[in-house]
Formats: structure tokens, C-alpha cells, sequence
């Protein structure tokens, strides 16, 4: 039997699945078990597509009910007692009449503008670059409007920053460590002679790598509240502005442009007290708002809330829709017949002032909040709306990329 030959495994959930919790535990169900390949989720039951490592006669039914178990534990744990948040949406112009309808990514394919380098992980070629650099613009200008300070992140983020703030416990199933070797003789010398890839990865003695200090940088504004952690916060406030690569692993659920594991965020980020971050975010949203408009954009502005993992999950959604903490930017992807978050308004109280110690003059924590738009998806979310025929596009687009030609 091959390697990877298919399997399947079908269940019923061991509470039923609300629909609006559907997607959410499809995509943590990619993190359950190494087996799953892909899962189909109903209200009423539960498809797993699995590999298995070839032994004759398929998967124990010792493995198949180990399986099954942690399985149920997620429904469990997320879908018992789970009450539906209510959806506010603050912009509707889903119907806007786009000329596109295909899925961009066979076109994509075709005229080698991506490239696929791992699950993921893409090359993006001229005409995702310069769309890429168009929206940067709109941003770009966004932060300008509020006088925002530009900063420069590392991609790098130290581990004990991220524990500062929670993010182990919110987020352990996206994270991306690094590491580097060990300053020794032995163990580098050991590794140049044995380091070797096989299908699995990258084979190396197992005591070759020093102890994780860090990880890949999951967002942008977490390192603006690190350079402001313990003192005082200058002037009372602060806007800043920066782009920057992120990580989140998001093992089966990577697939096209639309989720990757590294991509790149563009954010204004308000700090300060509760009445400016909140007033800051709104008039972000309404001059985003004519800039989407001017564009022809099909989209809404809804109620969101972020991807916690299982144990944090129903406690931390119910948390953020009460607050209405996120509202995300959603583009119309005509071919799927659903939408993609390109962006968010994101509001996150006194969390990230309590936490690392930055204060308001009185001596309050401060307030913290950001905008952030995703630049892979934001250029994808426009192709599959407005094709790949210039003449089909915005003028403005169409202007600034032929002013903009290599
Ligand atoms: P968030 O901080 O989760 O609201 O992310 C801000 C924006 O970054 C989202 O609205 C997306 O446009 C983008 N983004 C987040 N995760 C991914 C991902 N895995 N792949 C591509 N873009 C992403
Ligand atoms: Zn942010």
C-alpha cells in the first residue's frame, strides 16, 4: 500500500455543530492529530481524510478511537454551551457588481506570478508586487492622514515577549519557532557533516540546536507596545505606522494566496486613552471606507473575532464580541461564493497596557488599538473581483500601474 494512501473516517459530533462554528472547528481540526489530512465538518458529522504510514490493514482501530476522541474533545470544548455571538455589520456593499468571477489562482499559476516555494509560502511576481505597492499607498496615506510616526520591526520577537503577553496560551497552534546551533565545535562540526533533507525535513543530530529564544514575529503592533513596556508613555500618545512580515502557521488550512504561513501586514496602530484609541479607529475605518468605495470594492465591515485556540476559545470570543474588541474588512471572492478578511479594526482595551507596564499620565494603563491590512489578500481579494484585464479595473489602479510599469 502507498505511503500516503487515504483514508477515511466518519462520525457524528458528540454535540451538534452550530452552524456559525462550523468553519472555525474545521480549521482546528487541521491541528488534532499529524493523520488528518483535510476534515469536512457538518452540524450533524464529521468527514477526517487521513494519511496513514502504511501498515498493512490500515490504522488500528486503538489509533482510529485516540483519533476520534481528541476529535470530540475540540467539538466539545468549543461547541457545548456555546452561545452565538451576534454579528454587527458596519458596512454592507457585498453586492457591489464586480467584473470578475473566476479564481484568480489558475491565472496566477498560468502567468508565473506566484510560485510556490512550500505550503504557504509563495513568491509573488510583478503584477502581485506593484498591486501590492498600489494598496501600500492607500495605507500609506491612511497613516499619513493621522500624522503617524513610521517605525521598522524585527522579524524576530523574543520568546519571553510573547509570554508577556499572553500569547502562548491564546495562540500555541500558529506559532513558528527559531533557533540557531549551539555555539560548540562538536555539535557545529557534526552538523556540517551530517545536516541532510529527506522527504520528512531537515535530518540533523538532535542536540545540534540551542534553546528557543525566539520566534517569527505573529503581528505588527506587538513590538511598538514592547518599545513603549515599563514607563511612561511620551506625550500622552502615540500613532505609529509600520509594515511588516508575520508568521502563523496554519498547518492544512494554508491553502492558495489566502492563508499563508508568512505574510505581510500593514498597520496604524493608536495608543493612548480609551476615548482616543476608540475615536482613532473609527475615523480609520470611515476614510478606509472612501477609499474602498472610490475603488468599486465589494465588501462588508462585521463583528469579528480572533482565532484562539481550543481551551481559550469560547471564554475569549465571548469576551471580544461583548466589547466589540474586532471588526473585520471582508472582500467578496466571486468564485467561492464567500469572503475573505483583507483587514481589521482591532480595539484591545488595557490589555496590552496592563500587561507591559505602559502608562497614561495619570498613571492609568494605557488603551492600545490598531488597523491592519493584509497585503497578500488584499491584491488576491482585487483580482478575483476585478480580473486580469486592465481595462476591467478601477482607473486609478489602472493608472498606477501603468505609471509604475518596469
Ligand atoms: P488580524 O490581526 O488577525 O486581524 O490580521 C490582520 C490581517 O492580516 C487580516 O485581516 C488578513 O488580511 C491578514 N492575515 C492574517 N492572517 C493571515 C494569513 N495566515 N495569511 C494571509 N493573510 C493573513
Ligand atoms: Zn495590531
Amino acid at each position: 500500500m502507498n505511503a500516503q494512501t487515504a483514508l477515511t473516517l466518519q462520525f457524528a459530533p458528540a454535540v451538534p455543530i452550530p452552524d456559525y462554528l462550523v468553519g472555525e472547528i474545521r480549521s482546528k481540526l487541521a491541528y488534532v492529530d499529524e493523520l488528518i489530512l483535510s476534515a469536512e465538518v457538518s452540524p450533524e458529522q464529521i468527514t477526517l481524510h487521513l494519511s496513514h504510514p502504511g501498515a498493512e490493514g490500515g490504522l488500528s482501530a486503538e489509533r482510529r478511537s485516540e483519533i476520534e476522541e481528541k476529535v470530540q474533545r475540540v467539538v466539545l470544548s468549543m461547541a457545548k454551551g456555546a452561545i452565538k455571538p451576534k454579528i454587527q455589520i458596519l458596512e454592507d456593499h457585498l453586492e457591489r457588481p464586480v467584473p470578475y468571477q473566476a479564481d484568480p489562482m489558475a491565472e496566477l499559476i498560468a502567468r508565473d506570478e506566484i510560485s510556490q516555494e512550500a505550503q504557504g509560502v509563495f513568491s509573488l511576481g510583478p503584477l502581485l508586487s506593484q498591486l501590492i505597492d498600489y494598496f501600500e499607498g492607500q495605507f500609506i496615506a491612511l497613516a499619513d492622514s493621522f500624522g503617524a510616526q513610521p517605525y521598522r520591526f524585527p522579524i524576530l520577537i523574543p520568546a519571553r515577549y510573547l509570554e508577556r503577553v499572553n500569547y502562548f496560551r491564546a495562540f500555541p497552534h500558529s506559532l513558528s519557532f527559531v533557533t540557531h546551533l549551539r555555539e560548540d565545535l562538536q555539535a557545529i562540526d557534526q552538523f556540517s557533516q551530517q545536516a541532510a533533507c529527506d522527504e520528512h525535513g531537515l535530518q540533523a543530530p538532535p542536540d545540534s540546536f540551542a534553546q528557543i529564544q525566539h520566534l517569527l514575529s505573529p503581528a505588527v503592533c506587538y513590538h511598538l507596545y514592547f518599545a513603549l513596556a515599563d514607563k511612561p508613555l511620551p506625550g500622552g500618545q502615540v500613532i505609529a505606522t509600520a509594515v511588516g512580515t508575520c508568521f502563523r502557521y496554519e498547518s492544512s488550512n494554508l491553502v492558495s494566496l489566502e492563508r499563508l504561513w508568512n505574510f505581510t501586514m500593514r498597520e496604524v496602530i493608536f495608543v493612548g486613552s480609551k476615548d482616543f484609541v476608540l475615536e482613532n479607529r473609527e475615523i480609520a475605518r470611515l476614510r478606509m471606507a472612501q477609499v474602498f468605495e472610490r475603488l468599486g470594492l465589494a465588501y462588508r465591515v462585521e463583528s469579528a473575532n480572533d482565532p484562539f485556540f481550543i481551551g481559550e476559545f469560547r471564554k475569549q470570543v465571548a469576551f471580544q464580541s461583548a466589547f466589540q474588541l474586532k471588526f473585520e474588512i471582508r472582500a467578496r471572492l466571486p468564485f467561492a461564493g464567500s469572503t475573505l478578511a483583507v483587514g481589521s479594526y482591532n480595539y484591545h482595551q488595557d490589555f496590552f497596557g496592563r500587561n507591559l507596564n505602559i502608562t497614561l499620565p495619570d498613571g492609568s494603563p494605557t488603551h492600545t488599538g490598531c488597523v491592519a491590512f493584509g497585503l497578500e489578500r488584499i491584491a488576491y481579494a482585487f483580482l478575483a473581483q476585478f480580473g486580469f484585464d486592465p481595462s476591467d479595473w478601477p482607473t486609478e489602479v489602472r493608472d498606477y500601474l501603468q505609471e509604475h510599469k518596469p
